[in-house]
C-alpha cells in the first residue's frame, strides 16, 4: 500500500506579515511549523504502516525552506518527502494549490490513499483536500475521526458531522481529511531524528512535472486577496447596577426592539 500525506508549512506565529503588492503571506524568515492538522494525518498514515505495512510519502508545495517540515515528518515516521517548489507555483490560491499538488501525486504514482489535514491554520479554507481529490478524479470524504478498517481495496471510516457520526466505506484509491480526534500524534524518536537528518527530500520544480502553466501560481488563481485587515469590533458594554436587574434588562431590550 502507498499512502501520500499532504503536509503544509504554516507560520508558527500569529505575527504574519502580508506583501503589500501581491497581498500574499510573506513566508520567508518566519518560524514555520507543520500545519497542526497535518500532524494527525502523518500519525494516522504511520499507524497504518505499522499495522499492515505501507510506504508513506509526504508531499508539500511551498518555498525551499519547507524541506525542513518534510524532514520533521520523516522523524515522525514517514518514509520519504517530495517538495513542489518553483517560482511558477508561488501565489497559488486553493485551486492552483490543489492542481499543483495533483502534479506531485501523479509524479509519485500508484497511490492507494491520500491523507490531508482538515484545514490549514493560515489559509483555513479546508478546500485543498476535496479540490485535490476532484482534480485527480478520486472519491473523498472529509472530517474523518476514525479509520475503522482498511485493506488493499477499501477504507471504512467514521466522519464527524454536526449531528454525530457517519460510517463511510470508500473504494481505494481515495482521499480523506482528518480531524484532531483521530489520534494523538507521537513525538519523534532519537533514531527517527537521525534517519531524518540523513534523508533526502526530493524537490520537484516546474521542469519535473507535466504542468499547464496557466493553472499554476498567481496566474492560475481565480481568487486573489484584494485587501487584508483586522476587523474593528465596537463593543459598548452597558452595566446594569442595583436590584431588579432582570426587569431593567428586559425594559432596555424592549426599548431597543421598539426602536428598530
Ligand atoms: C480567496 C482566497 C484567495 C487567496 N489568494 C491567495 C493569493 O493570492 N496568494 C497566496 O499565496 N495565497 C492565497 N490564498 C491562500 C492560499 O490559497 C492557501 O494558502 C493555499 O491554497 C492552501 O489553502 P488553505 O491554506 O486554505 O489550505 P486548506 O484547504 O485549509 O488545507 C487543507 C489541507 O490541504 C493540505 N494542503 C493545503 N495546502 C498545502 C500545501 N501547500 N502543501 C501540501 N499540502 C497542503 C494539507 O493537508 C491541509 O491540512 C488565498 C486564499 C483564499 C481563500
Amino acid at each position: 500500500m502507498k499512502i501520500i500525506v499532504c503536509i503544509k508549512q504554516v507560520p508558527g506565529t500569529n505575527e504574519v506579515k502580508m506583501d503589500p503588492v501581491t497581498n500574499t503571506i510573506i513566508r520567508e524568515n518566519i518560524e514555520s511549523i507543520i500545519n497542526p492538522f497535518d500532524t494527525y494525518a502523518i500519525e494516522e498514515a504511520v499507524r497504518i504502516k505499522e499495522n499492515m505495512g505501507a510506504e508513506v510519502i509526504g508531499l508539500s508545495m511551498g518555498i525551499p525552506a519547507a524541506e525542513e517540515i518534510l524532514r520533521e515528518a520523516i522523524s515522525l515516521g514517514i518514509d520519504k518527502g517530495f517538495l513542489l517548489s518553483d517560482r511558477k507555483f508561488a501565489g497559488a490560491d486553493t485551486l492552483a494549490t490543489s492542481y499543483t499538488l495533483s502534479l506531485g501525486v501523479k509524479k509519485i504514482k500508484d497511490f492507494d490513499l491520500i491523507i490531508c489535514g482538515k484545514q490549514a491554520s493560515d489559509g483555513d479554507t479546508a478546500q485543498v483536500g476535496p479540490s485535490l481529490a476532484k482534480t485527480l478524479g478520486i472519491a473523498y470524504v472529509t472530517d474523518i475521526s476514525k479509520i475503522i478498517e482498511i485493506n488493499e481495496n477499501n477504507i471504512r471510516c467514521m466522519k464527524i458531522t454536526d449531528d454525530g457520526y457517519e460510517e463511510i466505506l470508500l473504494t481505494l484509491p481515495a482521499l480523506i481529511t482528518v480531524v484532531k480526534e483521530i489520534n494523538m500524534p507521537r513525538l519523534p524518536s532519537i533514531k527517527r531524528m537521525k534517519i531524518a537528518q540523513d534523508s533526502q527530500v526530493e524537490i520537484l520544480t516546474f521542469n519535473d512535472v507535466e504542468a499547464d502553466e496557466n493553472r499554476l501560481g498567481l496566474k492560475g488563481s481565480p481568487t486573489q486577496v484584494r485587501k487584508t485587515f483586522i476587523p474593528i469590533h465596537n463593543i459598548n458594554n452597558e452595566m446594569i447596577e442595583g436590584s431588579e436587574k432582570a426587569e431593567k434588562l428586559a425594559s432596555i431590550l424592549l426599548g431597543k426592539i421598539r426602536r428598530s
